[in-house]
């Protein structure tokens, strides 16, 4: 090691404890202000399992009663707001797929708004795309399917990848002609497996209808070793607005009454089973509890209860 005399010191930058230096600096941070932020995941042993949530994209948006609440009065609105400390005016929309290793396959579940995203938080969870083995879709919105094509429109992203899709919902959209299905779906329809209610895409994950938000929308129950968790996908779209009040019609549920009786279906189960769910536009890391409250339900974000399984 070698001893630096002051002068030396101070041409390499190293600050000196001297009152002189302090005297005649501004009090100034050497390092630069970064912007707020988290890493884009977060992961968890389900028994067996690993599960980790991938935020592949967070946008802020205005008048959030306009999608989230649209059969409320602005009274109630800004009360239920204003009682969970969340402004009435504005929302943060938050994209996360969920990834499955089961030890045999590793399965994504949704794909998010871009493989540019998606390929993003992915790398930061220590996870590239040729690992994917089974590419499960809860439904056909553009911000699930975004991430099946790379940025050419017509190389998967996935490329090693079976896809496992809800033959309703396939169904629906085949017929529909949506630009985003034709250009994202439609291409790997002969890789694709349709399961039904109750279907089974592989081992410890089962499909259950949940429709409403879209004709065939499903989500799926993952067990390993006798733990569970829901993969509930966008059954509830807000874990205020939309849990607290079920009934409050949503802009993107295409059949808005059976969206309400699958989400009060489908958060009583939840809620009276007591295990953990991962919802698609919960905040980030998006994984919660609920427990029934009055016309709906209350949200209990996860803290350690995951990490206490090892
Ligand atoms: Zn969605």
């Amino acid at each position: 090691m070698t001893t630096l005399s002051r002068r030396q010191a101070l041409a390499a930058g190293i600050a000196m404890p001297l009152a002189a230096s302090f005297l005649t600096r501004p009090a100034l941070a050497n390092a630069p202000l970064q912007g707020s932020g988290f890493a884009p995941w977060n992961r968890f042993k389900l028994g067996g399992f690993e599960v980790t949530t991938l935020l592949v994209g967070t946008r802020a948006g205005d008048k959030p009663q306009e999608t989230f609440g649209m059969n409320a009065t602005p009274e109630d609105f800004a009360a239920i707001s204003a009682a969970n400390f969340i402004p009435a005016d504005l929302t943060q929309n938050f994209f996360t797929p969920t990834l499955v290793n089961t030890g045999a396959e590793l399965v994504l579940f949704d794909t998010g708004l871009s493989a540019e995203g998606t390929l993003a938080a992915l790398t930061a969870a220590g996870i590239t795309a040729d690992q994917v083995d089974v590419v499960v879709l809860t439904h056909m919105h553009g911000d699930h399917i975004g991430g099946l094509m790379g940025a050419d429109g017509v190389t998967p992203t996935f490329a090693n990848a079976r896809y496992v899709t809800g033959s309703v919902e396939h169904n629906n959209w085949s017929t529909a002609a949506n630009e985003g299905f034709d250009r994202s779906v439609k291409p790997l329809n002969d890789k694709i497996t349709f399961i039904d209610d109750g279907g089974s895409p592989l081992s410890g994950i089962t499909a259950m209808a949940a429709a409403g938000h879209t004709p065939g929308h499903m989500i799926y129950m993952v067990e390993s070793e006798g733990q569970r968790l829901a993969i509930t996908a966008d059954t509830a779209n807000h874990y205020v607005w939309s849990l607290q009040r079920p009934d409050w019609e949503v802009r993107f549920d295409a059949d808005k009454a059976a969206a309400a009786a699958t989400r009060k279906q489908v958060f009583g189960m939840i809620a009276a089973d007591r295990i953990p769910f991962i919802g698609y536009h919960m905040p980030f890391p998006g994984v919660g509890f609920v427990e029934a409250q009055g016309e709906g339900f209350r949200y209990v974000p996860a803290s350690y209860q995951l990490m206490l399984n090892g």
